[in-house]
């Protein structure tokens, strides 16, 4: 079984002392618990990557941006390259989020080129792909993901992909297990036909409205390696609380 990768998405959420604090709660509480069987990545906001990095040091909590530009350097005013962010500590990136790609135009070529950047500054980008509300009432759900899988990813392996149907981003509205079932059996399929049979690195991620409360069922369904978290990644207890059902998931 793999083990699962729990990853909070801060988004552009919380100022020095809010990010600070949240960061060292998650710290205390893992030491106080004794840790925990999951993978845990978090992704503040990028004024926050140093700070945070610090406070993470040693806590087995992984550093991730929200996004890259897809260049090494260069005229690019207001953009991070993904040498950037790993020169700041990150060891992930996540590309292609539906925010990016709704709210700034990004298309899955410049996904593709986003996450080709951060492979290749050795950073594992978690590349995102969901349909929106529209898309599954026409019943395009698997047809609009096979799209953006084949043209987002990168041409070899070391990412990890992010299911997260855009109507369930921040709603509190989450598709059924079997819906997620469906759609992560077809990943899968997808990806050992376009990488081949290699289960470990190639984790799937569920993601929209996760909570505590949701974790344990989406979690446990086969296929889901994991959880990418936007708003309840924003208190400890609940992103703690989401981890366990992780921790239980991958054991
Ligand atoms: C996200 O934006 O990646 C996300 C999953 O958000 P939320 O958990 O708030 O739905």
């Amino acid at each position: 079984m793999t083990r699962q990768l729990i990853a909070g998405n801060w988004k552009m959420n919380g100022l020095r002392k809010d990010g600070t604090a949240l960061a060292r709660g998650l710290v205390e509480k893992l030491a106080t618990d004794g840790g925990l069987d999951c993978d845990l990545l978090v992704c503040p906001p990028a004024h926050l990557l140093l700070a945070i990095g610090d406070i993470l040091e040693g806590s087995g909590i992984a550093l991730g941006a929200q996004d890259c530009h897809t260049e090494e350097a260069g005229a690019h005013t207001g953009d991070l390259s993904a040498a950037m962010l790993a020169d700041a500590g990150c060891s992930h990136v996540i590309v292609g989020h539906s925010e990016r790609r709704q709210n700034h135009g990004e298309t899955d070529d410049l996904v593709k080129a986003k996450t080709t950047a951060a492979l290749k500054a050795g950073l594992t980008p978690v590349v995102c792909v969901g349909e929106t509300q529209a898309e599954r009432d026409e019943g395009k759900t698997l047809e609009v993901i096979e799209r953006q899988v084949r043209r987002s990813l990168p041409n070899k392996p070391g990412f990890v992909l992010a299911y997260e149907p855009v109507w369930a981003i921040g709603t509190g509205l989450t598709p059924t297990p079997a819906d997620v079932a469906e759609v992560h059996t077809y990943l899968r399929e997808l990806l050992i036909e376009l990488f081949g049979p290699l289960e470990e690195g190639m984790r799937i991620l569920y993601g929209g409205s996760v909570k505590p409360d949701n974790a344990g069922e989406l979690l446990a369904v086969r296929n889901v390696n994991g959880a990418l978290v936007g708003g309840a990644s924003l208190k400890v207890e609940d992103f703690l609380g989401i981890a366990l059902a992780g921790a239980k998931a991958g054991s």
